[in-house]
């Protein structure tokens, strides 16, 4: 349940409540946000006077659910706006990698060839093998945020561990979760404790309830600008990489308030299928695309398969256009 209390409500019986119903407390600005689990379904009658608001939620889907918001949230990326009233489609592209200042050029020009304005790619990357490429670690930041100071992009870049966010949270704007730290409460806790947008992915073994609880660590530590990415799940299908889980984006979109990334690249594998996908993705109406593109895919030092390269990629993005269109979305 989530009790939304009155303006200025004195703090003891803030503590009283929160104390009582085993609650999260929120503050925001001069207003406190109580989060029960949500088995609570009423509080007595003695606190009622210090609550402006009830939403009692059916699941641990609460701060994320449309009964709390009925609308998508709005969630501001540099100068770009993705979700609330806007109908805005952000499409994200970059490598999987961060490798050289080079290639960041060059998918520099990409972006600006497209008017597009947000760069993603890993400088930790988290790996199945330890005997594959883990990034450039910071010197991959510094080369990123360069690209930033030089070309306006906002910055999307990921965290493997916890040690590393507060360096991704001065190099860029939205920090990444990876599917793999998904789980990761130290991760999650911290990326609660800013206002940098967070792209939460999809852990490949999680439900959609516990990908959206993954959430709710975020949204309960005080940060609104979460950002749901489906990349795809593990299934007995071995062909494609992953299964990207098309439905499930359905459910996300009808049941929870926050804006959603599709991520083609990771669930496919290979790039002949990226582009086929991109367009169904771009068809389910959602707030943004992530696509890996790369000027030399078979020279990536990660994901090499699945990425696009640049020509490839202006093909897609001119196909993309007229489904956005369709939709009612902006490409931005
Ligand atoms: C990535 O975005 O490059 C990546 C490692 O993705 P995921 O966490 O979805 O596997
Ligand atoms: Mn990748």
């Amino acid at each position: 349940m989530i009790l939304q209390l009155k303006k200025n409500t004195d703090l003891k019986y803030v503590q009283a409540i929160a104390d009582t119903y085993d609650a999260i407390i929120i503050k925001k600005d001069d207003t406190y946000v109580l989060v029960t689990p949500s088995r609570i379904k009423s509080v007595d009658e003695k606190y009622q006077l210090h609550i402006e608001r009830t939403t009692v939620c059916e699941s641990d889907i609460q701060l994320a659910s449309r009964s709390y918001i009925p609308t998508t949230r709005e969630v501001k990326i540099g100068e770009a706006i993705i979700g609330g009233k806007s109908r805005n489609c952000m499409v994200i592209i970059g490598p999987c990698g961060v490798e050289s200042e080079e290639q960041l050029e060059q998918t520099a020009s990409l972006i600006n060839e497209c008017g597009l304005k947000t760069l993603r790619a890993g400088a930790f990357k988290p790996r199945t093998s330890p005997y594959t490429f883990r990034g450039m670690a910071l010197d991959g930041l510094k080369l990123l945020a360069k690209m930033r100071d030089k070309y306006g992009f906002s910055i999307i870049t990921e965290v493997r561990d916890s040690t590393q966010v507060d360096d991704v949270i001065a190099y860029a704007d939205v920090i990444q979760i990876g599917a793999k730290a998904m789980y990761d409460h130290g991760i999650l806790d911290k990326c609660g404790k800013t206002n940098k947008p967070i792209l939460l992915k999809r852990g490949f073994g999680a439900t959609l309830q516990e990908f959206v609880q993954a959430s709710e660590f975020i949204l309960s530590g005080g940060n609104e600008n979460v950002l749901l990415c489906e990349r795809g799940i593990r299934t007995f299908e071995t062909k494609s990489r992953f299964t990207l889980d098309l439905c499930g984006v359905a459910y996300l979109k009808e049941y929870t308030n926050l804006p959603i990334i599709l991520d083609p690249s990771h669930a496919m594998g290979y790039a002949y299928g990226v582009p086929d996908l991109a367009r169904a993705c771009m068809a389910m109406d959602v707030e943004g695309l992530l696509i890996e593109v790369h000027p030399d895919p078979s020279v990536a030092k990660s994901d090499a398969s699945q990425q696009l390269n640049h020509d490839q990629f202006r093909q897609l993005f001119k196909t993309l256009k007229p489904i956005a269109s369709a939709i009612n979305r902006t490409i931005v």
